[in-house]
């Protein structure tokens, strides 16, 4: 919908996939490409990425897709500096997952934060080191369509607006469903449509079954449809103004 390289985004969808998922992620670009869709893999435990996760990596980062940080070992930011300081979370939690990406050859703008885990601390701390962090509104409330005004970020407070919280698409976890309601995030998706702005969600790998919390290429293709549907562009976080 939008070309790569606009920079004039006043209305899109942002989709986030966390963790270390790449080779699921990588399957599912064929149809991220069918919608035009660029998407943001926040990435952790970079340095256990083995050769054929950075070659796969490396196309979807070709293809358009913005890389960011999720951390070295997935510590909980406010957890981690209540037991061991601001100072030992940066250079042992932040710092080397931002350099190991780096080396890579995935510059990290933004970083989403472990489990959603947050304060105005940890904002300010982390607001240092990259332009945008990815928080989380509880993922029990995605039927409720008063989420949407939660979710949904006024075109108008994009450029300031630096920590944004998405809200949950996964599917389920092992054998756990999470249930197929999903009012709020439609209802965000059509507001941010019809006034501009973006509404931004999560999931983790993409799979029918997958042990971790994982998004069903269905469920994936559903949502891309819908915001296609609605002249909605997907875009990455490293496309927004
Ligand atoms: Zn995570």
């Amino acid at each position: 919908m939008t070309d790569r390289g606009d920079h004039h985004v006043d209305r899109a969808l942002l989709l986030t996939f966390d963790d270390r998922h790449v080779r699921e992620w990588a399957a599912a670009a064929p149809l991220f490409t069918l919608y035009d869709a660029r998407v943001t893999f926040f990435v952790c435990e970079p340095d256990r990425l083995d050769r054929d996760d950075l070659r796969l990596l490396r196309r979807l980062a070709d293809d358009g897709h913005t890389i960011g940080c999720h951390g070295l070992r997935h510590e909980r930011a406010p957890e981690f500096i209540a037991a061991h300081g601001a100072g030992a979370y940066l250079d042992r939690e932040v710092v080397p997952a931002q350099e190991s990406l780096r080396r890579l050859g995935f510059p990290a703008r933004s970083f989403a934060y472990p489990c959603s885990a947050r304060d105005e601390s940890t904002d300010r701390l982390l607001l240092a080191l990259f332009e945008r962090l990815r928080g989380g509104v509880s993922a029990d409330r995605r039927a409720d369509p008063s989420l949407a005004a939660e979710l949904h970020v006024p075109a108008a407070d994009i450029p300031a607006r630096r920590v944004l919280l998405g809200c949950s698409v996964d599917s389920g976890r092992g054998t756990v469903a999470y249930g197929d309601d999903l009012t709020g995030v439609e209802t965000a998706l059509r507001r941010t449509a019809d006034d501009g702005g973006v509404t931004t969600l999560y999931a983790h790998s993409v799979a029918d079954a997958h042990e971790a919390n994982h998004v069903t290429p269905a469920r994936l293709e559903k949502l891309l449809a819908l915001a296609d549907g609605m002249s909605l562009p997907c875009v990455g976080f490293d496309e927004l103004p």
